[in-house]
């Protein structure tokens, strides 16, 4: 056997382990790992991400899903999780989950829940309006029975993040809001530990749309009950959504 007839073989597949390599540790570094950065492709442009935000504002406090902050702006995320056909337009106050099994489910037009969330957030940080961009991710097995209102997505958010034309932010803007909303991370989770936020407290006492996914709230009587057991509120979305309440339960 001719040397070269191995040396060559051993260097393309030296090179394509190399190559994977690299590309795997990037991917590990930006996309998922720590869960607060990822690269958008194709243009390259880093994105940053924040979860479960509490902002106040003028009637208390808002909570923000998720806000991703890159040059193409400030991102206002709501997470919605459904297993039922959505009826919903942009201008109407209130969509309609329709389940299964013929059941149906009324809660707020996340696109206006939303533009509360994006106002806050503007007023805090102290953006220019157009800077600000609202988007509503639908997830679960739910399907869209009208045509989808525009900033409306099923499944990840991230596409149309990372697809988002035009640059907004100069890096140095990119960096001030990123240290800002550090902050706000930071002194998020510290109110939620300490469970005083007033604004909260209001959505954590609705009896009929869960806090945690904006699913439907039910009325659910564990198996070993006495039978003057009230029960107690599960999500409908269980097991997907474990949250649970007393029924008594004063918020
Ligand atoms: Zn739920």
């Amino acid at each position: 056997m001719d040397m070269a007839d191995f040396v060559v073989p051993l260097v393309i597949v030296l090179a394509l382990v190399l190559v994977l390599g690299w590309r795997r540790a990037r991917r590990a570094t930006t996309i998922g790992g720590s869960g607060r950065e990822f690269l958008a492709s194709p243009r390259q442009l880093k994105l940053r991400e924040f979860k479960n935000v509490i902002v106040a504002d003028q009637r208390g406090t808002t909570e923000i899903d998720v806000i991703v902050v890159g040059n193409s702006g400030v991102f206002v995320v709501e997470l919605k999780d459904f297993n039922a056909w959505i009826f919903g337009e942009e201008q109407d106050e209130m969509w309609t989950a329709s389940y299964r099994d013929k059941s149906t489910h009324q809660f707020q037009n996340p696109l206006r829940q939303n533009f509360r969330h994006m106002k806050a957030l503007q007023e805090r940080l102290r953006l220019a309006p157009e800077i600000v961009q609202s988007v509503v991710s639908f997830t679960g097995n739910c399907e869209f029975k009208r045509p989808m209102p525009p900033n409306v997505v099923r499944g990840s958010y991230r596409g149309m993040i990372e697809n988002a034309i035009g640059i907004r932010l100069t890096d140095t803007e990119v960096q001030r809001i990123c240290t800002s909303l550090e902050a706000l991370e930071m002194a998020s989770t510290d109110a939620e530990l300490d469970g005083h936020v007033a604004g909260l407290s209001v959505r954590f006492s609705s009896t009929t749309t869960c806090p945690k996914c904006g699913d439907a709230l039910v009325i659910r009587r564990s198996r070993s009950a006495p039978a003057d057991d009230a029960g107690f509120l599960g999500c409908r979305g269980f097991p997907r959504c474990r949250y649970t309440r007393n029924i008594d339960a004063k918020a």
